[in-house]
């Protein structure tokens, strides 16, 4: 009998465009923590939001990642292809009436959130108490997202969430829980611009999984630009493909990242085996959050 793993992590690119430096950044960071924990790696690909999905950007990511010197164990994950496990999740909310439609367009929300007691960002729970034959009246002229009723902690910060939004594709915060579920992840590692989903996604698990042990989750600075702001897909010009083109070798790029994460004295160039024998767990924990 295979014995379970004690650590499983995962990287989860969205396809929406080749990886910048700061998604590779990201990755070397998941897979150092993960192998330094002598653990499993695996890889998703979430592709839900197929608006924003680059066809064949699948494939240019996993080339990137394994000519970065990344591996990672079992087949690569598409969650375009799981949407069942994210209806039987959406489902369990839905038997414990924790969820509900809403029929809010953006702008509704904004001018409940100007309102003198409105708080931005919070959505102000408009929905959450229409009866069945308000509901069917406002279905008329709209198709509903479907939110999840959230406890007193996220009401003041989020508010009820969208789960899954009215163009009936799941949301980013379900399939997400879903899946590292589904897939067993005991840590994740990613950047630090997905940290304020962190309550969001506990409390899904929470619901969803309820004797499951929580997810460790642990944040990887980001990668500035030139000018100061966070790396974008659309911005090519920090992409590895580019870096690739420009001769420019993984071990130099990832010397260059250990450096500037203070992981490195000097800009030496490195791969990312190498990191592994050189660095401590204590170390990587350090830049992580
Ligand atoms: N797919 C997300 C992204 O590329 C990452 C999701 C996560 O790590 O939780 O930004």
């Amino acid at each position: 009998m295979q014995k379970a793993a004690n650590y499983v992590g995962r990287y989860a690119p969205s396809p929406t465009g080749d990886l910048h430096l700061g998604n590779v950044q990201t990755a070397l960071l998941a897979w150092l923590h993960a192998r330094l924990h002598g653990g499993v790696f695996l890889l998703r690909m979430e592709d839900l939001d197929t608006p924003r999905t680059v066809a064949g950007s699948d494939a240019a990511i996993l080339d990137d990642l394994a000519w970065f010197g990344l591996d990672w164990d079992g087949e690569v994950v598409y969650q375009s292809q799981r949407t069942d496990l994210y209806q039987q999740g959406l489902d369990l909310l839905t038997q414990q009436g924790l969820t509900y439609p809403c029929y809010c367009s953006r702008k509704d929300i904004q001018s409940a959130a100007s309102a003198p007691h409105g708080k931005t960002g919070v959505y102000p729970g408009t929905c959450r108490h229409l009866n069945s034959e308000q509901q069917a009246a406002k279905a008329q002229h709209k198709s509903p997202a479907i939110r999840v009723r959230v406890n007193a902690e996220l009401a003041k910060t989020c508010g009820d969430f969208v789960i899954r939004r009215a163009d009936g594709l799941f949301a980013y915060q379900l399939a997400v829980v879903v899946d590292d579920l589904a897939q067993g992840i005991t840590d994740v590692v990613r950047g630090a611009d997905l940290a304020d989903s962190t309550d969001r996604q506990l409390y899904l698990a929470s619901l969803l999984a309820p004797q499951s042990k929580p997810i460790k989750y642990h944040h990887a600075p980001l990668v500035m630009d030139a000018s100061g702001q966070r790396m974008a897909k659309r911005d090519g010009s920090y992409s590895l493909q580019s870096a690739r083109v420009n001769g420019q070798t993984p071990e130099s790029l990832i010397g260059d990242l250990l450096h500037a994460l203070g992981l490195m004295p000097t800009k030496q160039p490195i791969s990312a085996r190498e990191v592994l024998t050189k660095h401590t767990l204590d170390q990587l924990e350090s830049v992580l959050n």
